[in-house]
């Protein structure tokens, strides 16, 4: 395996930083430190091993000019150079592995062009996901897929690290095809270029950690905008939650979210909107208004009661995502530091997994997710359970996997480990195309530390 390369040494790190002059740099402070961390804390053994890791220079990148400058400059001085949106990141996808810099190009939040009549968006990579949607709302279009962290997260950084979110019941995961309709990249070169690439030369680059090229545009469908109203139902037990969900989502009715909580969890979590503790297992949805009679009326047959209703839009205060996706098990935390996650598809039926599951490996709290797969709704289940260390975390993977259950494992650092295990050659080959020093974000995609450095 080929060493990551190494920070800088001082006398070089003082070079880069005088040929860096003119532009907006920090080479100090806790600012360093802080821009060189996301939100990884939400898994212990990524907390231990990026401790000590951080950026030896921070970049802000106000536009093009100054991206095209930082490329050329780190391709020059050979420093590793790691992207950064809002460092929302829950892999520490965007802590520095080797020093180096980091450029954060959270300042370019250009919208360059939304077609009227596909509603079709091309935005620069700073954007933030809400305000994206704020401009696309009277326009009648809003975003398919954004994650809970859509009040801050950026466009660039939800493609090249995100997966999926609210939509994915609709729309599937951020790397089904449709989903990216094409993206403007910079390479890391002596003389950087922009390259043009349509959907399909784009599919490598997403969630890719920013290791094979700098977005500086991305093109993505909108939809149509709809008024979905958030639901919060409480059920009697797991089987009549589970129950009504999956009877929800092959119904004729439009639901964009989806989540079941047990009651347990449910109860560690802040109250949405003043409403009692859970009296019983939960479901949460954004649903179009005409569903919500027969929500009503299915839910009522099992035993539930409809708890909430208000609409998603204008957002304000705590919302109903805002206990969905990863903020679940932030929540949690915050509860008892104790407790970490997993990231998990589950087979159909899900209902004996689970059972087998608990049987297995007793202090499981259940917080499942429904998406579209292939065509078809299926759960992903984010368990929550205290940390028991290296070990007993193999062992639940290694559980879950004889149990039919696709693990994708949120304590890993590279693309490869924290997804599918194995190695994308379109992600390799786009990142000797598009850095061929191997300076990009090093360390974090497993099929590039095979290659050599040139
Ligand atoms: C509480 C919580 C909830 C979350 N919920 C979800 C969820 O529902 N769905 C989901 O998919 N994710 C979720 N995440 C993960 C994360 O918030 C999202 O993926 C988010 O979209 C990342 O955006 P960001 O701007 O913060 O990116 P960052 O964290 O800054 O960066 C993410 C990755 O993108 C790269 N990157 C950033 N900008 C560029 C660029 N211009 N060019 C190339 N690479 C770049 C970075 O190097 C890094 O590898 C959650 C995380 C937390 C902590």
């Amino acid at each position: 395996m080929t060493p990551l390369p190494q920070p800088l040494d001082p006398e070089a790190l003082q070079r880069l930083i005088h040929d860096l002059e003119g532009l907006d740099v920090l080479d100090g402070g806790p600012a360093l430190h802080e821009l060189s961390r996301d939100q990884h804390h939400l898994s212990p053994p990524l907390e231990e091993a990026l401790r000590g890791c951080r950026a030896q220079v921070v970049v802000r990148a106000h536009d093009r000019e100054q991206l095209r400058r930082v490329a050329a400059l780190c391709h020059r001085h050979r420093a590793p150079l790691t992207l950064r949106g809002a460092g929302t990141g829950n892999h520490g996808q965007c802590v520095p592995l080797s020093g180096g810099v980091v450029l954060d190009t959270s300042p370019l939040q250009r919208l360059l062009h939304l077609d009227p009549a596909t509603g079709v968006l091309t935005a620069e990579p700073g954007c933030r996901l809400l305000d994206l949607d704020r401009l696309l709302q009277p326009q009648g279009r809003a975003l398919r897929l954004s994650p809970s962290t859509w009040r801050t997260a950026t466009l660039g950084g939800y493609i090249a690290g995100g997966s999926s979110g609210v939509g994915s019941l609709r729309w599937g995961l951020l790397r089904d095809a449709g989903n990216l309709l094409g993206l403007e990249v910079l390479t890391v070169e002596a003389d950087p270029r922009w390259m043009q690439l349509d959907a399909a030369a784009a599919a490598a680059l997403n969630h890719a950690y920013g290791c094979n090229g700098i977005l500086t545009a991305i093109t993505v469908p909108t939809a149509p905008w709809q008024p979905w109203q958030e639901l919060v139902l409480d059920l009697p037990d797991r089987p009549a939650a589970l129950g009504l969900a999956e009877a929800l989502t092959t119904a004729a009715l439009e639901i964009d979210q989806l989540a079941f909580l047990e009651r347990d969890l449910a109860a560690l979590l802040p109250s949405l909107a003043g409403l009692p503790p859970p009296q019983g297992d939960r479901l949460l949805l954004h649903a179009d208004p005409a569903a919500l009679g027969p929500i009503s009326a299915l839910a009522q047959a099992r035993g539930g009661r409809l708890l909430l209703q208000r609409p998603c839009w204008p957002p304000r205060g705590l919302l109903l995502r805002e206990l969905c996706w990863n903020h679940t098990t932030l929540h949690a935390r915050a509860a008892d530091p104790r407790l970490t996650y997993l990231i998990a598809l589950l087979p159909d039926p899900v209902e004996p997994v689970l059972a087998a599951l608990a049987a297995a490996e007793p202090g499981l709290l259940w917080h499942l997710e429904r998406v579209r797969q292939g065509g078809c709704p299926r759960w992903v289940g984010l368990p929550v359970f205290p940390w028991r260390g290296d070990d007993a975390l193999a062992g639940l993977i290694d559980t879950c996997r004889r149990h039919g259950v696709l693990v994708f494992n949120p304590h890993a650092l590279t693309v490869e480990d924290s997804g599918l295990g194995v190695i994308d050659a379109a992600q390799v080959d786009a990142k000797r195309a598009h850095d061929p020093a191997a300076l990009l974000n090093p360390g974090k995609l497993r099929g590039a530390l095979r290659d050599t450095p040139g």
